[in-house]
């Protein structure tokens, strides 16, 4: 869970890279993808999500960066965000055994649950598409982009056993 230690922890690290452009310009060294888990989902029901989870959370915005809409909420493929991602605040999307994961990496989350059915096509398009963009737009490695539970320490099959990896791995090296 995130405690006061972490909150203390992220605002040393931003005090001690400093809010000058070179910051924004190493902002995110890492890309975590995630999916929700359930069927339904838009920014205001994630949202909700976050308020019952991460209760200690001072930020009152989910924990990705950006989501990926199904058709079951957001429009199939769309992209949206909250504050978190508008303001490039760090988010807790993975666990604290990876705290440079959080600081430093930015959450994509897919709506749905690919534990138990695979990833619409135009959905995954538009995840490469966005994977890609961040990528070049903050000098982000393809090995420094993970599925969440790929990560060491994270014990969670997230973003589900029919993600297409190996293919995504592909698709943005
Ligand atoms: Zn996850």
């Amino acid at each position: 869970m995130i405690g006061r230690r972490f909150m203390l922890k992220s605002m040393l690290l931003v005090g001690s890279v400093g809010i000058g452009s070179l910051y924004w310009q190493q902002r995110w060294r890492y890309i975590v993808i995630h999916h929700s888990a359930g069927a339904f989902g838009d920014i205001a029901f994630l949202q909700e999500v976050h308020r019952q989870r991460q209760a200690q959370d001072p930020i009152d915005a989910i924990p990705y960066h950006y989501v990926n809409g199904n058709g079951n909420g957001l429009g199939m493929g769309e992209i949206a965000n909250d504050s978190r991602g508008e303001l490039h605040i760090w988010g807790a999307h993975v666990s604290g055994n990876n705290t440079d994961r959080n600081f430093r990496g930015i959450g994509i989350c897919l709506i749905g649950n690919y534990d138990v059915t695979t990833v619409p096509e135009p959905q995954y398009l538009a995840l490469v598409g966005l994977t890609r963009t961040l990528m070049s737009r903050y000098a982000i490695l393809p090995g420094n982009v993970a599925g969440h539970g790929r990560i060491a320490g994270e014990a969670t099959r997230c973003p589900g056993k029919f993600f297409p990896m190996q293919r995504f791995m592909r698709d943005i090296s």
